[in-house]
């Protein structure tokens, strides 16, 4: 290929300062951008993220590296809250089917809380979101009545539910068919056996992560990076090691209730348009929780979230 070809491919990883990109033929190519890229009314401390398309050519020094010269436009991108800058995000990664959230009831137990916070975080970057219930396999009879009961809510609101053990190799089936064709970003407390099941749906993973070795060892590997894997041809998984939560960015009070399918509903049905439904009088929301319409556990997160951003300011 000529150095001038241009070549589209996707961001694999990043380390920083190298972007490891891959062409749509499948060929690992390392890159850097050209100049300094600024994206218009994104304050990120970082311009490009896994996912993100780009065009870039190849550099005349060495072989399989490259020069970034475009970023393709995004479907959406997740951004959360940069540690050392706060009025900037860093973009965590772009052009997203779908998140999955991996939770255990029991061993270690994910707190609804959890839960209704990744809910919102991925309801604000409209990204669809599937809950997997791991560790079915130490499930009394008491504590699967339990889950159902959770799956059961949370299907209720949109969100697919499925109970898998990635040990047990239980319904593992219905993660394959959920993740195929599709690039999902897969979170989760730890413990809760990403790594297992990441390893059950890619078991290729060995392989692909010791070619890619050889990248990064060229480079600095910061673990905070998402990094793609390949499960098949067009199957795509994107692991954030360290990354338990989306993060909310700059979210408003009046803000938090449209990220709750159950509330945004019933927001039009409220006495006072910007009622933030705790104390304001003919609240529909409200109504709701007491007519058992939205659960409690729901309308709880809904108030602690509410809190959080009063104590930020
Ligand atoms: P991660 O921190 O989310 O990556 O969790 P790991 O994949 O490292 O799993 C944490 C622990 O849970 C390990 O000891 C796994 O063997 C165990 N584990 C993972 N999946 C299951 C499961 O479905 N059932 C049971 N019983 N243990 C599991
Ligand atoms: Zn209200």
């Amino acid at each position: 290929m000529s150095k001038n070809t241009e070549i589209e491919g996707i961001i694999w990883r990043s380390t920083g300062s190298w972007y490891e990109v891959r062409s749509n033929e499948g060929q690992l190519y390392r890159c850097r951008l050209k100049g300094k890229f600024k994206i218009k009314g994104l304050k990120v401390t970082n311009p490009l993220a896994v996912g993100d398309k780009v065009i870039f050519h190849l550099e005349d020094t060495a072989e399989n590296t490259g020069v970034i010269s475009e970023i393709l436009p995004r479907e959406n991108y997740i951004i959360r809250k940069s540690v050392h800058k706060t009025a900037h995000g860093h973009l965590l990664a772009c052009n997203i089917d779908q998140a999955i959230l991996i939770v255990t009831l029991v061993m270690p137990r994910t707190s609804l809380g959890f839960i209704d916070r990744f809910l919102v975080s991925s309801e604000s970057f409209r990204i669809p979101t599937v809950l997997l219930f791991n560790k079915c396999d130490l499930l009394d009879s008491e504590s699967e009545a339990y889950q159902k009961e959770i799956m059961e809510m949370y299907e209720g609101l949109g969100y697919p539910c499925h109970s898998i053990s990635a040990l047990e190799k239980i319904n593992l089936k219905a993660v394959d068919q959920l993740i195929e064709g599709k690039t999902s970003l897969i979170s989760g407390h730890s413990g809760v056996g990403k790594s297992q099941l990441i390893s059950e749906i890619i078991p290729e993973l060995e392989l692909a992560t010791s070619e890619v070795s050889t990248f990064a060892n060229k480079g600095v590997h910061t673990t905070t990076f998402a990094e793609m894997f390949e499960a098949k041809p067009g199957t795509y998984v994107i692991d954030s090691p360290g990354i338990k939560e989306l993060g909310l960015m700059d979210m408003e009070n009046e803000e938090i209730s449209h990220y709750f399918p159950e509330m945004r509903e019933l927001l039009g049905e409220c006495k006072f348009h910007n009622c933030l439904h705790v104390n304001e009088p003919k609240c529909a929301v409200k109504d709701a929780v007491i007519a058992g319409e939205i659960s409690e556990s729901r309308f709880n997160s809904y108030l602690s979230m509410l809190e959080n951003i009063d104590n930020r300011r």
